[in-house]
């Protein structure tokens, strides 16, 4: 079993250390990231590390349990988090 230290070790390089929404670095801001769940356990998100996104700590508090967004003049929503 891989321990949640281990987890956010790992999302935290594939991030490169930015955060995953705005891309800001790590070494930008005094405060500690977070890894966040993209589709929030609320949601029915698991913690599996395909859920898992490395984020700033103001973007994981607006996101907050949101996976999309209706953005003005565009018919459908759109999803906060596109991995490509
Ligand atoms: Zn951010």
């Amino acid at each position: 079993m891989t321990s949640w230290g281990k987890i956010a070790e790992e999302v935290e390089k594939r991030a490169g250390r930015r955060c995953e929404y705005c891309r800001m670095h790590q070494s930008l801001q005094g405060a500690t990231f977070h890894v966040e769940h993209v589709v929030p356990r609320s949601l029915g998100g698991t913690s599996e590390i395909h859920n898992l996104a490395w984020a700033c700590p103001s973007c994981n508090l607006h996101k907050s349990d949101r996976v999309e967004v209706q953005l003005p003049g565009v018919s459908q929503a759109v999803l906060l988090f596109n991995r490509l």
